[in-house]
């Protein structure tokens, strides 16, 4: 009776797998389709000089437009992409949309930022990576001063010295690097003061405590003052109040990026409420 019993609960944990298994499965398909549909689209977030409030660049967030469930944020599907290897021509689909849009802007007269568009650790790590890079610039002249690559913390630091090639390479086109969701890696100092990198952009997380305790903010200052020292420029990451706004100022952080900014928002919405004003939001 109790073998049974046990054999009833295998054989229901065996279906559940299979289930998950199937859903995965279909997840894998449409992920796959929706390239070739055109149902990815990219998000835009602004950001500003924390100083005077002046735009100075804007981040392409990518979303699924699913038609079976609408939008769906990237949290959700980028991990199957990398699981999958669908990463490399979603990846390499960002960074030629970006450049599209970012023409596209410039053609019709509006603001010049450089716009960020994020790098997978598996992208970084191909060989082709360079050459990707290469190729979805050669299309304007004017297309490198419009690119940032961002480069999570966790994943510069795992071969070092390959990823110092590759970064200076790319910096060496004109396009600038910066480092995503500083803090939640470990980073040492000595790699941080070597890396090509122009932009360091302190993690959410880091934001949110730093109105907590006086360690917090204690902690971002230690970050902008040792990212200054590099001379690189520091990007709040998050910043969803005024009260972090201000002290975010007082401690020297250069740029906001943060719902008390903007959400991201559509393309042709980012354009015309953050590149055709002159500035000043
Ligand atoms: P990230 O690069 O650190 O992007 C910032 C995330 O914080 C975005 O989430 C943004 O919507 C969110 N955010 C911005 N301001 C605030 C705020 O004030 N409060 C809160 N709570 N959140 C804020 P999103 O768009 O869901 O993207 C999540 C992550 O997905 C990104 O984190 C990035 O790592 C990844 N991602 C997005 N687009 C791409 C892409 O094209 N390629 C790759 N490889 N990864 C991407
Ligand atoms: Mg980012
Ligand atoms: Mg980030
Ligand atoms: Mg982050």
């Amino acid at each position: 009776k109790k073998a049974k019993a046990t054999g009833n609960r295998y054989l229901f944990f065996a279906h559940k797998m299979t289930e998950r298994v199937a859903e995965r499965l279909s997840l894998e398909g449409r992920l796959r389709q929706a390239l070739e549909r055109n149902e990815f689209v990219l998000y835009y977030q602004p950001k500003i000089n924390l100083v005077n409030g002046a735009l100075t660049g804007g981040e392409a967030l990518i979303r699924w437009n699913d038609p079976q469930t609408g939008l769906v944020p990237p949290g959700l599907f980028i991990p199957v992409l990398e699981e999958t290897g669908l990463i490399f021509d979603v990846g390499r689909w960002a960074m030629h949309k970006a450049i599209e849009d970012y023409l596209r802007w410039l053609n019709a007269g509006l603001a010049s930022v450089r716009i960020a568009v994020n790098v997978s650790p598996l992208q970084l790590r191909s060989r082709s990576f360079v050459e990707e890079v290469r190729q979805a610039l050669s299309v304007d002249p004017r297309a490198a001063a419009g690119l940032e690559l961002e480069i999570t913390e966790s994943l510069v630091m795992e071969d070092v010295a390959h990823n110092i090639a590759i970064l200076q390479a790319v910096r060496d086109m004109g396009v600038t690097i910066a480092v995503d969701d500083f803090g939640t890696g470990f980073s040492s100092l000595s790699y941080l003061s070597k890396l090509p990198m122009d932009t360091l952009k302190i993690d959410r997380m880091f934001v949110n405590d730093m109105t907590a305790t006086p360690q917090g903010e204690a902690l971002v200052s230690t970050i902008v003052n040792m990212a200054h020292s590099f001379q690189h420029k520091v990007v709040a990451e998050g910043v969803e109040t005024e009260a972090q706004r201000q002290i975010l100022r007082r401690l020297g952080c250069d740029e906001m990026q943060g719902f008390l900014v903007s959400r991201p928002l559509p393309g042709d919405t980012f354009a015309s409420s953050f590149l055709l004003a002159p500035s000043g939001h």
